[in-house]
């Protein structure tokens, strides 16, 4: 198994480092009860003591070589279940409910892959990745920051993003060109904004963003003019990256029910 060769373009970093290892499982903190997913298990680093403790593990991994290892060695598990497939278009909810994804992600498909896996927050209960620390400091930050933007804002809408540790290159063979983190991420309940038409968001946020140091009134004026933001609380002088995720949803819901259906 271990001659296999790492395929750079799945984005192949195998965790060597059996005290992150420890750490990553004990975060995710597995139950007899537990449908564990796991995204990209590569040669099964985490897989084996994931596998000990939840009740089922699901793996999607997409190289073929590694996936045919794996159920090899796993042959004999009947909770264990692998899946040779592309992680970003895998039907996830067809798994089950309250699922528990878990993965030391591919970094090149990780935006593509969160956005997918929004879509399916239905049927999560909570994500664990190993990411790149830029990529996670972008999740989690808070407005005003250099790091908040169109990722936090897209996510934060749905989720809770939790950064829970750093991991340093030499944990991983071959080690990555960057420090990777270690993010805890759980859809939201109750206290979700509602949306009314996420695309739109979508638009809205992108366009808000488009060209830094710009102020809202100019980076929105397209989709909504001065009075309407200073309708919905928003100062039109204020920079994009000040406004909290609460004051995009709601003028994304006022371009939406403005324009109706045409919109
Ligand atoms: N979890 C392992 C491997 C991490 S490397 C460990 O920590 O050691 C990332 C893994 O994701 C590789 O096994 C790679 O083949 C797999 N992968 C890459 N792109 C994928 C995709 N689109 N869908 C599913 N798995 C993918």
């Amino acid at each position: 198994m271990n001659a296999h060769r790492p395929r750079k373009r799945f984005g192949q970093h195998f965790l060597s480092d059996p005290g992150v290892i420890d750490a990553i499982v004990r975060a995710i903190d597995p139950q007899p009860g537990d449908t564990i997913v796991e995204i990209g298990p590569g040669h099964g680093a985490i897989t084996e003591p994931l596998a000990r403790k939840a009740g089922v593990l699901h793996c999607v991994e997409l190289d073929r070589d590694l996936a045919a290892a794996l159920r090899h060695r796993f042959a004999a598990s009947d909770k264990v279940a692998i899946h040779e497939a592309d992680a970003l278009s895998f039907d996830f909810c067809a798994l089950g409910d309250s699922l528990r994804i878990v993965g030391n992600l591919p970094y090149n498909i990780s935006t593509p892959l969160l956005f997918h896996l929004i879509d399916s927050r239905d049927c999560i209960s909570d994500m664990h990745f190993m990411l790149q620390k830029e990529v996670v400091d972008r999740m989690s930050a808070a407005p005003g920051s250099k790091a908040y933007g169109r990722l936090g804002i897209m996510l934060g809408c749905h989720l809770s993003v939790e950064s829970l540790f750093d991991v340093g290159p030499q944990c991983f063979d071959p080690p990555p060109a960057v420090t990777s983190a270690v993010v805890r991420l759980a859809p939201l309940g109750s206290d979700r904004p509602a949306i009314d038409d996420e695309k739109l968001l979508g638009r809205l946020v992108a366009a808000a963003f488009s060209q830094r140091r710009k102020t809202v009134r100019n980076a929105l004026k397209t989709l909504l003019d001065e009075s309407e933001l200073r309708s919905l609380g928003i100062d039109p002088g204020q920079r994009p990256e000040t406004l909290p995720i609460l004051d995009y949803v709601n003028a994304a819901n006022y371009v939406s029910r403005r324009d109706g259906d045409s919109g």
